[in-house]
């Protein structure tokens, strides 16, 4: 398994200390849970004051719903550390790469919720060329967050404008 720990490690984006443990797959659930851990005796930059260097103080338990695995749910589950600084005296808990503070989504599913609800909506006849009152169709500034593929996404406007937007999932 270690090459496809390798794999996944690599493939939601994290770098050592952290690393992909353990992989659980249910086909029946469509779901995949990813444990991430870090290697034992890591020290971690202080939160609070940015001190570098200091060592964990424990750790809370986290899970994040992270974008789907093709059709599967996926989850990455991860104990967090917590550094006591040696600089500052404060107690804090280490962020993660993958997430907010305090999110329950990692930051790509965070990205795609907000794609969906602001994504310009695309006329679907051809030739349309309506004006965009309001600004409709300018596309978000999402610079500090991964840009999920919007190509798999088709979007159907309802008679009236006001009436919302349809959003169809093609996968
Ligand atoms: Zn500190």
């Amino acid at each position: 398994m270690a090459t496809e720990y390798a794999l996944f490690t690599a493939a939601l984006g994290l770098s050592a200390p952290r690393e992909v443990s353990d992989i659980r797959f249910d086909v029946e659930a469509k779901r995949i849970d990813f444990d991430v851990t870090f290697a034992s005796g890591s020290r971690f930059a202080c939160p609070a004051c940015g001190a570098e260097g200091q060592p964990v103080h424990g750790t809370r338990q986290r899970t994040w719903q992270h974008l789907h695995f093709f059709e599967h749910q996926a989850y990455i589950h991860a104990a967090v550390p917590r550094v006591r600084c040696q600089d500052c005296g404060k107690t804090s808990q280490v962020e993660v790469p993958w997430a907010r503070p305090e999110s329950g989504f990692t930051q790509l599913f965070e990205a795609l919720c907000q794609r969906l609800r602001l994504a310009p909506v695309q006329w679907l006849r051809r030739g349309d060329e309506r004006p965009d009152p309001g600004g409709q169709g300018a596309r978000p500034r999402l610079s500090h967050h991964a840009q999920p593929d919007h190509r798999v996404l088709s979007h159907r406007r309802q008679a009236h404008p006001s009436a919302g937007v349809t959003l169809r999932h093609n996968m």
